[in-house]
């Protein structure tokens, strides 16, 4: 039904640098608030009500923006409100974890098309798991009613290291048959749409900093499979020079001389990982394959599981106080499957405060995950959100030829 309605309307002649730069700050006040008016948009950026109209109205003609009159209007004359047009076209977002996924389709303005979940096995391989990604994607787009021309952007989360700028995945310690390999060029042929590919851990890290107002500076902490860190620095993710900020799991602690699947001994993952606990168990005759399951017994009360996972969280908790001195959050949050377990978070909290200096801590929350399972896919539709408000995005936009 809702075919994209910058097929009904061709794209005006190209705008120069600079114009793309003033279309995306117009966009970008739009997304970041609620719905606004033309004279609010001309208070936030400084800009005569002339040339706001100019580009506002031209932003309505390629059907990016919408604008409605308030409905609320009582008689005298009420600004009409601007909004981004949900029926621009899709993002499409995947998180890949080592053992689970989840897929999700939302509208320009962020708002939820449709979702799916599954068990995989990252191991199997790019192929065999972006062709379900993938499959995923079409009957996600089938289900809302779009077309694989409406797609605007594709963001994917990995659980390993990414160049973010190439999107490859670069010597990931638990995705056998990844390495080297550039996701973009798997779905870019599809849907000619840019690609975002970002490590698992910062996507979840965006999605729980956009759940909450306020907050400047906070680390999301994965424990899955492997344990990963998202930084947050003054309100963006910090992804470092190559992409590598936040791998703690791969960081040395005392005691420890398990060898890790990065190849070194002693990283904290290969002692409190979910793998590791998963496999310390097993040791002991209890019958577990994977993270999911240390989970479920230790939500089911078994008394191994609930004090593996309290070995863990003050491992884990030890390498945060340091994080916490070097970085100084006011919040960390921690995901992952084993989040649900509520010792993990209360071992974490003690291990942070026992270790942590005072002035570190003082305004410190630690706090479980609110997103849960849909944080990577949260985080993944606003990173792609802003990548097609911005002029690179927008410059991309135009060219991308529409055959709807
Ligand atoms: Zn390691």
């Amino acid at each position: 039904m809702a075919s994209s309605p910058r097929a009904a309307h061709p794209a005006p002649a190209a705008a120069k640098p600079r114009e793309l730069v003033t279309l995306s700050r117009l966009l970008l006040e739009v997304a970041s608030g609620p719905a606004v008016t033309r004279a609010d948009l001309a208070r936030a950026t400084g800009l005569a009500r002339s040339t706001v109209s100019l580009h506002v109205d031209n932003l309505r003609r390629r059907g990016i923006l919408k604008e409605e009159r308030d409905g609320h209007s009582t008689g005298g004359r009420h600004p009409s409100r601007l909004g981004l047009n949900p029926q621009a076209g899709v993002i499409l977002a995947a998180d890949l974890g080592v053992t689970q996924a989840r897929l999700a389709a939302a509208d320009l303005d962020g708002q939820p098309l449709a979702a799916r979940s599954k068990d995989i096995r990252i191991g199997d391989g790019p192929q065999s798991v972006l062709a379900w990604v993938d499959a995923g994607f079409q009957q996600m787009l089938a289900e809302a009613g779009r077309k694989p021309a409406d797609v605007l952007a594709v963001a994917c989360g990995v659980p390993g290291p990414v160049a973010h700028a190439t999107g490859t995945v670069v010597k990931p310690p638990v995705m056998p048959g990844w390495d080297d390999y550039r996701i973009p060029s798997y779905f870019q042929p599809r849907y000619e749409a840019p690609v975002l590919v970002d490590n698992d851990v910062n996507l979840m890290a965006v999605g729980e900093h956009r759940a909450r107002t306020g907050v400047e500076h906070m680390l999301f902490v994965k424990v899955g499979t492997g344990i990963g860190c998202g930084i947050i620095s003054g309100g963006r993710i910090h992804r470092g020079a190559d992409g590598a900020a936040g791998d703690i799991g791969h960081i040395r602690i005392p005691g420890n001389d398990a060898t890790c699947t990065c190849g070194y001994v002693g990283c904290l993952e290969a002692a409190a990982g979910g793998g590791a606990l998963a496999t310390e168990l097993q040791r002991n005759g209890t019958r577990v394959s994977d993270v999911g399951d240390v989970a479920r017994l230790a939500a089911d009360g078994d008394p191994s599981a609930r004090r593996a996972i309290q070995v863990a969280s003050e491992q884990i908790g030890g390498v945060l106080a340091a994080l916490v001195n070097f970085h100084n959050p006011s919040l960390v949050v921690v995901g992952g499957s084993l989040a649900a377990s509520d010792n993990l978070v209360a071992g974490i909290r003690s291990g942070i405060y026992g270790r942590a200096l005072a002035l570190g801590t003082r305004s410190l929350t630690v706090e479980a995950s609110r997103l849960g399972n849909t944080a990577g896919t949260a985080g993944a539709i606003h990173l792609a959100q802003r990548h097609i408000l911005s002029p690179d995005g927008l410059a991309g936009l135009r060219k991308k030829p529409k055959t709807a």
